[in-house]
């Protein structure tokens, strides 16, 4: 396991002295003591991901080799697919099985950007004055990707990926709570064929790496996924350097199941849609809208699933809930449940439990009798706490959909073709999933309306945030 600072194709002490343990949550044991890296290292991790941009060699380097290097680094991935996935559970807590899928996702994701690399380019462009005018998509420099601790790998392959294939270089900032992972991407980017300062990889702590990276002037663009609150803070810090950003932030997602809906596969979105990753799912349907004729039996349904769902070792074959990441999210989301049982009416779940008498575990929770207004509706809680509202009809559903500062994904359950159509046209979110719920493609493009963020991840479109449009003119006259 490593534990240094990878800067450079080197692994180095953080000269800043500080460290972080990271934790196992659903233990409590201490896996490693990771180097954390300061203002300094950051500045030594901008310099070698800036040098190699600003490089000939770096320039020289054909896309169609680049792009063969990521898939390179996907089919090494694979191979060590068990090995990360084991990573992953052990400092997220999230099910074994989960962090297998999203191992396999971040493989197809450095695959899927492998292909694009060589396919990038500009068009040529009529004018009135007969000039000849193309436009270039040309790379947009030193990329600082900063990850949060839910999808560890995954969400950095997100960045890493399209950044790589677009021409960039990257500086790969990890959570705190969850940087093991992000080092074995380093190490399998190297052994891909990068040169040294393709990727830099150093974790550190939010308030000190974090802020030191996006007001860095040696750094061109933030790419940024956590929370709204830190998404503003970063658009404040890098409107000095005129940075490019985009943000993938929070949700509030509406799941909406209408009356004519196949009403056991609804459940089982619904289940899926707030339980999977424990909640701690950034389009986490944790507004469950439904309609008033189906409410009870609906409600009835999910609450027996909720309470199959019992939180457990994560390395269970078994186990569907595991830990919640830290101490601290544990006691964020319980505050939320304090908040909820004074507003609505508790109706599975609600206990913070354990697992050999350690870990951070919360029970599948469920609130009937939820209204927007109330804490537990309008805030993201980014844990296994599921708000149910009844409504009416189609209106009162999008409206009550689209009565948050979020907009990042939304679920529609029903048969009725055009409804489906109608409702997923009025909902206002990045992503509408009909007769689903939390489904990812590398291809499908990922990202919010409104306070969910802006920019696109994952498809053609991620590209279009690591790239610039050069528009040359050739005069003819
Ligand atoms: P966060 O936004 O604080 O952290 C995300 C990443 O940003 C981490 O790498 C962190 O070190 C870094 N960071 C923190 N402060 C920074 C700053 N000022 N400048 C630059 N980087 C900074 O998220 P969190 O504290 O880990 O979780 C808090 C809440 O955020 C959660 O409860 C949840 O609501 C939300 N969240 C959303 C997502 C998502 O995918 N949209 C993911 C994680 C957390």
């Amino acid at each position: 396991m490593h534990t240094d600072l990878f800067i450079a194709n080197e692994w180095r002490k953080a000269t800043s002295g500080q460290t972080l343990e990271v934790m196992n949550p659903a233990t409590e044991e201490i896996l490693a003591s990771i180097e954390a890296a300061g203002e300094a290292d950051v500045d030594a991790a901008v310099m070698s991901a800036r040098d190699r941009f600003d490089s000939d060699e770096w320039r020289r380097l054909s896309a169609r080799k680049r792009g063969a290097m990521l898939y390179r680094a996907g089919e090494l991935l694979a191979q060590r697919a068990k090995e990360v996935a084991k990573l992953e559970t052990l400092q997220n807590g999230k099910p074994f099985f989960e962090s297998s899928i999203d191992i396999a996702m971040t493989v197809e994701t450095l695959k899927y950007y492998g292909g694009w690399a060589d396919k990038l380019g500009g068009n040529v462009v009529p004018v009135a004055s007969g000039d000849f005018v193309y436009t270039d998509r040309v790379p947009v420099g030193v990329v600082g990707a900063i990850v949060p601790w839910n999808f560890p790998l995954n969400l950095a392959s997100w960045k890493v990926a399209p950044a790589l294939a677009a021409g960039c270089t990257v500086v790969l900032k990890p959570a705190a709570e969850t940087p093991l992972t992000a080092l074995v991407l380093a190490e399998i980017i190297q052994q891909a064929g990068f040169p040294p300062g393709a990727l830099n990889v150093i974790p550190g702590r939010g308030t000190t790496a974090g802020v030191a990276l996006v007001k860095h002037p040696g750094v061109d663009k933030i790419a940024f996924t956590g929370s709204t609150e830190v998404g503003r803070q970063i658009m404040r810090h890098a409107a000095d350097t005129m940075k490019r950003v985009t943000l993938e932030l929070g949700g509030k997602s509406p799941n909406v199941i209408f009356a004519d809906a196949d009403l056991k596969a609804a459940v089982r979105g619904a289940q899926n849609g707030i339980f999977y990753g424990k909640g701690e799912v950034c389009a986490a349907g944790s507004r469950l809208l439904v309609e008033r004729s189906v409410h009870d039996v609906v409600v009835e349904q999910l609450v027996a699933r909720a309470k199959k769902l019992v939180p457990g070792d994560p390395f269970d074959e078994n186990t569907r809930l595991g830990a919640i990441v830290s101490r601290r999210q544990h006691e964020r989301v319980m505050s939320y449940i304090v908040a909820g049982k004074s507003e609505a009416s508790l109706v599975a779940g609600g206990n913070a439990t354990s697992v050999n008498g350690k870990g951070f575990f919360i029970e599948a929770t469920v609130f009937d009798d939820a209204k927007p207004g109330m804490r537990i509706v309008d805030e993201e809680i980014f844990g296994p706490v599921l708000s149910v509202i009844a409504f009416d009809d189609q209106d009162e559903a999008i409206h009550i959909a689209n009565q948050s500062m979020y907009g990042l994904a939304a679920g529609i359950w029903t048969k009725d073709i055009q409804k489906a159509f109608r409702v997923a046209r009025a909902i206002r979110a990045g992503t509408v999933w009909v007769n689903t719920y939390n489904m990812y493609d590398p291809a499908a493009p990922f990202g919010g309306f409104k306070q969910s963020g802006y920019g696109r991840e994952l498809g053609r479109e991620a590209l279009d945030g690591y790239t610039e449009t050069k528009t040359v003119w050739m005069g003819l006259r």
